[in-house]
C-alpha cells in the first residue's frame, strides 16, 4: 500500500499568528511529507509493503521505524491543534487529569517542564498507562507510545524544525504558542476505545 500525507484538519494560515503559515509550509509541507515520501521507498518490495502504518511501527527498527514513527507522530500532532481551542478540557478528561496532576494547572506546569526541559529531539507525550492514570513522558526523535503500550492522548512535537522559523531558539515561547492551540475535544476522544492512537 502507498501512505499518504494525512491533508490538514486546517489551512496552512489558520494557526497564526502562534504557528505561522511558513512554518507549516516547511513542517507540514517539506519535513512530514518527506518522512511519508521515505516510508513509501523504504517499504517497496519487503515485507512490510502490505502493512499499515501502525503495524510497521510496531515491527520496524532502524530508518523505517524513524521515518514510520515520524508520519503517526505528526498526523497526532496536527489532530492535537486547532484554530478554534477551547481553554480547558472538560468532562471526563478533566476528571481524569485531576486525578492524575492534582489539578489542570499543575497538569499544565509539568507538561510545560517536560517539553521544555527535553534535551534534543523528541516529543512530549500525555498518556494513559496500563494502570488508567495519566502520565506525562518524553521521547527521543522519533520514538512513540506504541512502543509502550501506553495510549497517546496529546503530543507537542519539540524538534527544532517544530519552532525555528517563528521563535528561533526560543522554545518555551513555541511551547506557549502550542498550548494556547491544543484541540482539548481531540485529546479527550483519545480517550474512548477505538480512537486514531490505537
Ligand atoms: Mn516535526
Amino acid at each position: 500500500m502507498t501512505h499518504e500525507l494525512m491533508t490538514l484538519p486546517f489551512s496552512l494560515d489558520a494557526l497564526a499568528p502562534h504557528i505561522s503559515k511558513e512554518t507549516l509550509e516547511y513542517h507540514y509541507g517539506k519535513h512530514h511529507r518527506a518522512y511519508v515520501n521515505k516510508l513509501n521507498e523504504l517499504i517497496q518490495g519487503t515485507e512490510f509493503a502490505t502493512l499499515t502504518l501502525t503495524e510497521i511501527i510496531k515491527k520496524a527498527s532502524g530508518p523505517l521505524f524513524n521515518n514510520a514513527a515520524q508520519v503517526w507522530n505528526h498526523n497526532f500532532y496536527w489532530y492535537g491543534l486547532t484554530p478554534q481551542p477551547s481553554a480547558k478540557p472538560t468532562g471526563d478528561l478533566a476528571a481524569a487529569i485531576d486525578r492524575s496532576f492534582g489539578s489542570f494547572d499543575q497538569f499544565a506546569a509539568q507538561f510545560k517542564t517536560a517539553a521544555t526541559t527535553k534535551f534534543g529531539s523528541g516529543w512530549t507525550w500525555l498518556v494513559k498507562t496500563a494502570d488508567g492514570s495519566l502520565a506525562i513522558r518524553n521521547s527521543n526523535d522519533a520514538e512513540n507510545p506504541l512502543q509502550w503500550n501506553q495510549l497517546a492522548l496529546l503530543t507537542c512535537d519539540v524538534w527544532e524544525h517544530a519552532y525555528y522559523v517563528d521563535y528561533r531558539n526560543e522554545r518555551p515561547r513555541y511551547f506557549d504558542a502550542f498550548w494556547s492551540l491544543v484541540n482539548w475535544d481531540f485529546v479527550a476522544k483519545n480517550l474512548q476505545p477505538n480512537a486514531i492512537n490505537s
